[in-house]
């Protein structure tokens, strides 16, 4: 990109922020400096923010990629003092006071960094190949590929074994994401697709959620926990706590309880476990100096800049905030949310040559959802189950989602689904949208007359 290009709009005189990512972090901070007398940037490599709380219903076929996408140029249009680029920072010059472009660099007064995390396969990076994990509407495609093409493959298989390696969906990581995902796949095999299949009971699908703690959702308390296990075995899903995973291979996964190791054969693996910092996180540590956790998230000070560089903010699942607490803040977005309108109103403040007090995150509470029905909520005072609690996750997701189109859209198709349970996004896309399928048939997996495979673990 050329700068003298994206710089046109520039006025010298104003104080020029400039926020990298535009997800929940970057977004908060541009929207609350919008009246604010600086020159605001927004630089993220998607043109749309993601509400990522919602990727795993577009990964199960509920709702479509655009219902949970929203242009940044068009959430941040009525803001006159800020411009949207689509570009990816690849570096910083904290001296010279400039974000480099591959093609170009970007001046900057303040700098915010909130380019968030992605998943971590803990070394095993390979295991992607066979677990993706969710992060991306790219990823979410990929799932829902992956889940729906698993039941057609098993609807033309014949030999019983690889049928039920078909049908067995093992999720690793017992969090929130994992703990959706799961539910909303027995949904699927219980509900949406039960009438739609003539060989296969659809019902008869394993869903497999490996927890390595003793727990599910081990943020919430104990009885939460219980809870939630107690809604997701109802709805048909096995949980395996205080297990590991050791190993991904294209048709089985390996785990380890209790030093007993076990193969479960099965052709669909999604990984929900661990998060790394984005690259960004080793650029600022290799610039300024500043310390990283073991995630590779950046130390922050307690108004979110970095120690010796009070110019340079980093915000969201990026930063590491461990000033409040026992344990840093967690990697959610309303923490993340926080974080980009303090940041705004610190540069405010810091204009009018005030300071402010140091950052503090207000808990509102944690909310999971299991299914239909069902969730936990936690908001410190009270604890909601079943219904009641899904009912405050419904409309706190419908609160949050950023444009009123979305809102409308996604309300809507839970409301049909609601009373349907049914799933209507259910396609399988992609060039390679045969996938595995494809591959099996050219090799006369599907033949039912050769004999079975055994299950290699490689
Ligand atoms: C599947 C899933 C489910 C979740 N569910 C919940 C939930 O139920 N409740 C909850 O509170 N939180 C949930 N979270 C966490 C929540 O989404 C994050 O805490 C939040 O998105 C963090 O915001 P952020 O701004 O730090 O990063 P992100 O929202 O991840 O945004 C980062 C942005 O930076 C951009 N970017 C990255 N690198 C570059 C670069 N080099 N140059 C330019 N742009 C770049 C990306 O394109 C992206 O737009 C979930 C997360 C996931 C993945």
């Amino acid at each position: 990109m050329n700068v003298s290009m994206v710089d046109r709009h520039n006025s010298q005189s104003q104080h020029r922020v400039v926020i990298v990512g535009g997800g929940f972090g970057g977004l908060y901070a541009a929207q609350a400096l919008g009246r604010a007398p600086v020159e605001v940037k927004v630089i993220d490599k998607r043109n749309f923010h993601l509400f990522q709380p919602l990727l795993y219903q577009v990964a199960t076929g509920t709702v479509s990629p655009a219902d949970i996408s929203s242009p940044l140029r068009l959430v941040l249009r009525k803001n006159q003092n800020t411009q949207v680029l689509l570009d990816e920072v690849v570096d910083i010059d904290p001296d010279e006071k400039k974000v480099i472009l591959p093609d170009g660099e970007m001046p900057y007064d303040t700098l915010a960094i909130a380019t968030g995390v992605s998943h971590h396969y803990f070394g095993n990076d390979h295991w992607k190949n066979y677990a993706p994990g969710l992060k991306t509407i790219e990823d979410a495609l990929e799932m829902r590929r992956r889940i729906f093409a698993a039941f057609e493959a098993a609807e033309k298989e014949s030999n019983p074994q690889r049928r039920q390696a078909w049908l067995t969906f093992v999720i690793a990581g017992g969090g929130p994401t994992g703990v959706e995902l799961a539910g909303a796949i027995a949904e699927i095999a219980h509900g949406a697709l039960k009438k739609d299949f003539r060989t296969i009971d659809t019902t008869a699908a394993k869903i497999i959620l490996i927890e390595g703690l003793d727990r599910i959702l081990p943020p919430y308390s104990p009885d939460l926990s219980a809870r939630a296990q107690a809604d997701l075995e109802k709805l048909g899903v096995t949980i395996r706590t205080q297990t590991l995973v050791t190993n991904v291979a294209e048709n089985a996964v390996t785990v380890r309880h209790e030093n007993q190791e076990e193969v479960i054969p099965t052709e669909t693996i999604l990984w929900a476990a661990g998060v790394k910092a984005s690259p960004l996180g080793k650029v600022i540590h290799e610039r300024t100096g500043a310390e990283l956790d073991r995630a590779g998230r950046v130390i922050v000070e307690p108004d979110l800049s970095l120690a010796n560089y009070p110019d340079i903010f980093v915000i969201g699942d990026l930063a590491n905030f461990p000033h409040q607490g026992d344990r840093p803040l967690p990697g959610v977005a309303p923490v993340a949310m926080q974080e980009g309108q303090y940041f705004a109103k610190l540069i405010r403040k810091r204009l009018q040559g005030d300071t402010v007090a140091p950052f503090r995150y207000v808990d509102y509470g944690s909310l999971a959802v299991i299914g239909q029905n069902s969730a936990v909520v936690d908001l410190g005072f009270v604890k909601l189950t079943g219904v009641i609690a899904w009912l405050a996750w419904v409309f706190a997701h419908i609160y949050y989602l950023i444009e009123f189109d979305n809102k409308l859209t996604v309300m809507l198709q839970w409301g049909w689904n609601y009373f349907t349970r049914g799933r209507g996004a259910r396609l399988i896309t992609g060039e390679d949208s045969l996938g595995k399928i494809a591959q099996r048939m050219k090799s006369g997996y599907y033949d039912a007359e050769k004999p079975t495979e055994q299950v290699e673990v490689r």
